[in-house]
């Protein structure tokens, strides 16, 4: 991935075939939160019903990346997020998943996990989805 010249609100730069980045021009019904350090929307293409990406609006590749207001804003912005995910949704838990293997930049995948749903079928989702993901981003075919 390269640096391109486009500038996010705060001016960092946004890196082509970025996915996290890219969300910075996701539409306004795709927008849950946003301040100046971090951002929470439905990815459209990937959109499934409870499941949001949070994320840092600079291209920071892993907390290591974070600058001190993006790093000490996050705990706050968890909370809140997570609480509208809840009252939206009703559910009693909402996951947070970070791998950071497809898109470097940090983001989370958070996932509403309704009370009459298992504990684990959230994760096998995930995992399943987070597989599907990886083939669609190698150029393999989606499932029809
Ligand atoms: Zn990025």
């Amino acid at each position: 991935m390269s640096a391109t010249t486009s500038a996010l609100p705060q001016g960092g730069p946004r890196v082509a075939g970025c996915l996290p980045c890219e969300l910075e021009s996701a539409s306004a019904r795709a927008v849950l939160y946003r301040d100046e350090n971090w951002a929470c929307e439905v990815a459209e293409g990937y959109d499934v019903p409870g499941w949001f990406v949070l994320r840092a609006r600079r291209h920071a590749e892993g907390w290591g990346a974070l600058i001190a207001g993006e790093a000490a804003g996050f705990g706050v912005v968890a909370q809140t997020v997570s609480k509208a995910i809840q009252a939206v949704t009703g559910a009693p838990t909402v996951y947070f998943i970070s791998f950071g293997e497809n898109y470097p930049h940090l983001h989370f995948l958070l996932i509403a996990r309704p009370e009459d749903l298992a504990p684990a079928a959230p994760w096998t989702s995930a995992n399943s989805s987070t597989r599907r993901s990886m083939r669609w981003n190698r150029g393999i075919p989606r499932p029809t």
